[in-house]
């Protein structure tokens, strides 16, 4: 195993360090929101409600392959009401035997459209964000999460994001 992740990225000529972890701040459902639309739901760190709509930040973890830490990205899924006030109720102590649905609520880059798969989130104990799991089908995506990714992958994808906006 290698331990750290790094590379020399061809598009900065940086050595970028670390495995990659991007992050969004909402669900694309409140980036879509007019300002004043945004002024009338909430946005948290882990907890977003539009109208009846109930979202949490979960971390969806790409194991690559040879290396300690997965490539993570922290995502939006959206939850149904009870699992989402479950969520909400047991946040302090998290039950790790809990499993709930959830619409994935982001757009990735560089994978075809995410938005809406089909996803599991498991809460974790130790001040950690909830696992995701991605159900299993041919999107890319899922099966990058079922098979990891080499670390050529890993780096051409953290390229695109960091360097293609
Ligand atoms: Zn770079």
């Amino acid at each position: 195993m290698t331990a750290i992740f790094s590379f020399r990225c061809t598009s900065c000529y940086n050595v970028h360090e670390g495995s990659p972890s991007f992050s969004f701040n909402a669900p694309f459902q409140y980036n879509a929101l007019s300002d004043f639309e945004k002024s009338e739901a909430h946005l948290g760190s882990d907890l977003c409600y539009i109208e009846d709509d109930r979202f949490i930040r979960v971390c969806l973890e790409i194991p690559i392959i040879g290396v300690e830490q997965p490539f993570m990205w922290g995502v939006w899924v959206s939850l149904s009401q009870n699992n989402f006030e479950r969520y909400r109720d047991t946040y302090e102590e998290p039950v790790e035997t809990d499993e709930y649905f959830g619409w994935f609520c982001n757009v990735l880059p560089f994978y075809p459209d995410t938005l809406n798969l089909k996803t599991s989130v498991r809460p974790r104990i130790g001040n950690m964000r909830p696992y995701l799991l991605l159900e299993p089908t041919e999107h890319p995506l899922s099966m990058d999460f079922a098979n990891g990714i080499s670390i050529r992958r890993a780096q051409e994808i953290a390229e695109h994001v960091m360097h293609s906006s």
